[in-house]
């Protein structure tokens, strides 16, 4: 079975989907470290974000692999583990930038759909509904107003030491969520048979056990 979580940053897509897939037994795929850790491999190597860029010959030498243990997902980087670096804000605007470029996600779908193929996962991004897993059993498009999003990040980064400012964060949630939106390739966009879950006034609890309600309806 395959679960598709979709919709704007902060919306509490990944926090959800690990809480889920631990409950189910399924491998959580986070799509959007791939995005940030290509991100990561431009900004180390001094590579200017755009289409030109990302030719075939650079494309092959962004090596990620995804590699699992008790703490959930890894995400290694040419060898190295950037699991944290790239939560990084500087890596999170790049990975919005480098996203709107055809050839980089072409890539990342099919390492996304290899994944997926074979096994029960549950899968979050931006366009996982509605370009790489379109037959996914079940398709939820999560979402918060953008303040309550903004609120979350900032707890976040300020849970890990983290020093932010809520305006610059409200700021960078909603530059990612124009950039997503509005790119040609694989926007960001409700799958016509996805199911609007609004988050603003829900717990995690409450949108743990209402997806977990679904995905059990759905097996
Ligand atoms: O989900 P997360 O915030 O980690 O994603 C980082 C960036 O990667 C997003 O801002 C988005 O631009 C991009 N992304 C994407 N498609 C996905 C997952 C992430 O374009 N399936």
């Amino acid at each position: 079975m395959k679960i598709a979580i979709d919709g704007p940053a902060g919306a509490g897509k990944s926090s959800i989907a690990k809480l889920v897939a631990r409950q189910l037994g399924f491998i959580y795929i986070d799509t959007g470290a791939m995005y940030r850790a290509s991100a990561l491999y431009a900004i180390e190597n001094g590579i200017e974000i755009c289409e030109k860029s990302f030719t075939k010959e650079v494309l092959d030498r962004i090596k990620i692999d995804i590699e699992y243990d008790e703490d959930g997902q890894k995400i290694i980087l040419c060898g190295k583990d950037v699991s944290k670096r790239i939560r990084e804000a500087d890596v999170s605007i790049g990975a919005s930038n480098i996203a709107v470029i055809p050839a980089v996600r072409l890539k990342l779908v099919e390492l996304q759909r290899e994944l997926a193929e074979g096994h029960d996962v549950i899968m979050d991004g931006r366009d996982i509904g509605t370009y790489v897993l379109p037959d996914a059993e079940l398709k939820i498009f999560l979402t918060a107003s953008s303040d309550e999003r903004a609120k979350r990040r900032l707890k976040e980064l300020h849970e890990k030491g983290q020093t932010a400012d809520f305006e610059q964060v409200k700021r960078d949630i909603e530059y990612r969520d124009k950039n997503d939106s509005e790119r040609e390739f694989a926007p960001l966009r409700q799958a016509d048979d996805a199911i609007l879950v609004d988050t603003t006034t829900m717990s995690i609890d409450d949108v743990k056990n209402c997806i977990l309600k679904l995905a059990k309806e759905k097996m």
